[in-house]
């Protein structure tokens, strides 16, 4: 691909960066839709962050991606901010537009967007979510805007989930336990979809999982694991043992990407090739 002076530019900032997969993804969905566009991965450390800003504005980039560290510190930072991430308190999405940068949370498109992709409908559902951190965030309120019932949340400290809980209490109903209490074994029964949010089980950990009331469990409940390395983290692999359909968080990753090439470009991304090159690069680091 050749770049010209009518390249149109587009990044992902975090600190670190060296390891993200958005770079292959995003440059694959460029090529195949045959795009004039660019995406490179930049470091910016957090007490850099307004002038990185800054500088993509000041350079006319069309957009850019934002990961760890700073999905919440750059909403200040933004003149304008959709109600997703608002609610979200995140931002993993901006998109410039005559000089204005605005924010977006496609992770919420992400996380739903997998499972309904796999066949899980989520109206009038009751959904168990372990862990209650930044992608439980995005999750919650993906759930409640795609009609699910309620959710719950298992973690290991109840009383610091409870405001996370009362914040999303206005969009549908949310119950905190303790992941060892009765009433969380309780929740599970009766859960159609349970999920890890939490980092248990992510490389080199591949020991670790949440503590699943397997008792507890429904026949045919779906478990659903937001990480993809491992491709099948011991969640899913004693979900599948239990004869659960499970799905990885691949498509969730894939799915971010191309809602944000979608409000970058205004085309659809090519799916199946995102999933590709995010395959290649997991490849390629793993050696
Ligand atoms: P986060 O904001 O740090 O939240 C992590 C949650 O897990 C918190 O509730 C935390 O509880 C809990 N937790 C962490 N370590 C724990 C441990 N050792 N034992 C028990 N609970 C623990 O992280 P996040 O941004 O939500 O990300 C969580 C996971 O999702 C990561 O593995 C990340 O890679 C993955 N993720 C995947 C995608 C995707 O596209 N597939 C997108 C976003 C995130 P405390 O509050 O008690 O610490």
């Amino acid at each position: 691909m050749m770049f010209t002076g009518k390249t149109k530019n587009l990044a992902v900032i975090g600190s670190p960066i060296e390891h993200s997969l958005s770079p292959a993804m995003q440059n694959a969905a460029i090529r195949a839709a045959g795009l004039d566009y660019a995406y490179v991965a930049l470091p910016v450390l957090p007490e850099r962050l307004e002038d990185g800003v800054r500088g993509l504005r000041a350079l006319g980039f069309r957009g850019f991606n934002v990961t760890i560290p700073h999905k919440s510190a750059i909403l200040p930072l933004l003149d304008e901010v959709d109600e997703a991430a608002r609610v979200v308190g995140a931002v993993n999405t901006v998109v410039q537009e005559a000089g204005k940068l605005k924010g977006f949370n496609t992770d919420v498109d992400g996380f739903c967007g997998a499972l309904i992709a796999h066949g899980c409908s989520l109206r009038g559902k009751h959904v168990v979510l372990f862990g209650a951190g930044g992608a439980a965030r995005a999750a919650l309120y993906g759930l409640f805007r795609a009609g699910a019932a309620k959710v719950t949340l298992g973690v290991r400290d109840a009383e610091k989930a409870r405001p996370l809980a009362q914040a999303f209490g206005r969009y549908g109903e949310v119950c905190v336990f303790g992941w060892h209490d009765g009433a969380f074994a309780e929740a599970v029964a009766d859960a159609a979809i349970i999920v890890n949010t939490t980092p248990l089980g992510m490389a080199p950990r591949m020991d670790e999982m949440p503590p699943v009331p397997w008792d507890a469990v429904r026949a045919g409940a779906f478990f659903y694991d937001i990480i993809y390395t491992p491709r099948q983290t011991k969640f899913l692999q004693q979900a599948a043992a239990h004869g659960c359909p499970t799905l990885n968080g691949e498509a969730m990753l894939v799915g971010q990407g191309a809602a944000a090439f979608a409000l970058w470009t205004g085309r659809q991304a090519d799916v199946s090739v995102m999933t590709r090159a995010l395959r290649e690069a997991l490849e390629e680091q793993r050696k």
